[in-house]
């Protein structure tokens, strides 16, 4: 008997240790929009407790949302571009995490972020075409069509890497700082495959990244703008938002609601 006594709590330790060391799944597809001010950076988790992180934001701050969270590695970190809003939290996330793999849109052109995309245990630059399947979760890249041959002849924007979620219950679509040129690609080579219950504006929400013609591609039902508080490029525009507003979609704004959560289609601001 005492025996006995003596093994619970060395088994109720052992199991708390192992609940600390991953959080706990969410019961469905769970992406998270970071209120990290003019920049990007998301958390995607899946029910089998897979981590995928779409832009790392200005700076370290993100680093300690993730920590927040409860994450301790990444799967799958995506870099949309190579501007310091998107890849700028790069290093501080690099020192707190292991990442797995790498995935960004070959611009590296700031000679600063080579050395950082090396650190990871695998990174690639990838294009159009590429696949992942991670249970049951399929991402898959729809933009850029080829990697630059000269840093300079690109445009950051218009090189963007465009990231689709889909799992059975929800699909997203990531098109990081996508302008015309890289819509009208994929309107060329992927307009099938651009359907998204939940579409993160592109651009953070300029009139540059979304038009009558994206929305009528892409029919998203939720429209997430990731921004900062009163940003001197007057983003979101209001030409958007009143599009987005006549489509019937809901509109989230991370400078106006903080971070935005959601569980399969379904999301909520957290202020
Ligand atoms: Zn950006």
């Amino acid at each position: 008997m005492q025996r006995k006594r003596a093994i619970a709590p060395i088994a109720l330790a052992v199991l708390l240790a192992a609940c600390a060391s991953k959080p706990q799944p969410p019961q469905d597809l769970s992406v998270t929009f970071f209120d990290v001010g003019q920049a990007d950076a998301a958390l995607i988790r899946t029910p089998e407790n897979e981590t995928i992180v779409v832009d790392t934001g200005h700076d370290a701050r993100t680093a300690e949302l993730l920590r927040g969270e409860g994450i301790k590695d990444i799967d799958l970190l995506v870099l949309s571009n190579a501007h310091a809003e998107h890849t700028g939290g790069l290093a501080a996330i690099l020192d707190a995490f292991p990442v797995h793999e790498l995935w960004y849109s070959g611009l590296d052109y700031k000679s600063q972020i080579r050395p950082l995309l090396e650190r990871a245990e695998h990174f690639e630059a990838i294009t159009s075409g590429a696949e992942k399947h991670i249970g049951k979760l399929t991402l898959s890249v729809l933009h850029p069509e080829s990697l630059p041959l000269r840093a300079r002849d690109s445009s950051p924007n218009n090189h963007s890497l465009v990231l689709k979620v889909a799992y059975p219950t929800a699909l997203y679509l990531f098109p990081g700082d996508c302008e015309m040129e890289c819509w009208e690609d994929m309107f060329k080579y992927h307009r099938s495959e651009l359907r998204a219950n939940v579409l993160k504006a592109a651009y953070h929400g300029s009139e540059n990244g979304t038009t009558s013609g994206v929305l009528s591609n892409v029919r998203p039902k939720t429209f997430v703008i990731s921004c900062g508080r009163g940003n001197e490029f007057g983003h979101p525009n209001e030409s958007v938002l009143e599009m987005v507003q006549k489509l019937g979609a809901q509109i989230f704004r991370t400078d106006q609601q903080g971070a935005i959560r959601c569980l399969g289609t379904v999301c909520k601001a957290s202020k």
